[in-house]
């Protein structure tokens, strides 16, 4: 099943394996604005964030992806806490979507 909704409601709660800046390495906590690169490689459904930065660090796509859709947005981080585990994860909030690249954006690399 095709499932389809605005990046900005996937993106939001989206809990986070990484919380570091991916720049400078800053750690990164709950109320912090932050941006997320996001991307979602042609036939496969999901989406990933394989890259946080802090408030100064801010990224740009610069080099799209042939074949991905990408995404650049910007938000806060939230504390979301499962009631059954206890247990607490960072996720995404308040997403605005920065900038977008298509999949037939960018060229091949070799
Ligand atoms: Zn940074």
């Amino acid at each position: 099943m095709l499932v389809t909704a605005p990046v900005e409601q996937l993106l939001t709660g989206f809990q986070l394996a990484e919380t570091r800046c991916s720049f400078c390495k800053t750690a990164l906590q709950e109320g912090d604005t932050v941006s997320a690169y996001a991307v979602q490689y042609a036939g496969d459904e999901s989406w990933s964030v394989p890259r946080l930065y802090c408030r100064t660090c801010r990224s740009t796509i610069e080099d799209p992806t042939l074949g991905a859709t990408e995404l650049l947005a910007e938000g806060r981080l939230g504390l979301t806490m499962d009631a059954t585990t206890q247990r607490t994860s960072l996720t995404l909030l308040g997403i605005e979507r920065v900038a977008q690249s298509a999949p037939e954006d960018g060229r091949a690399t070799l």
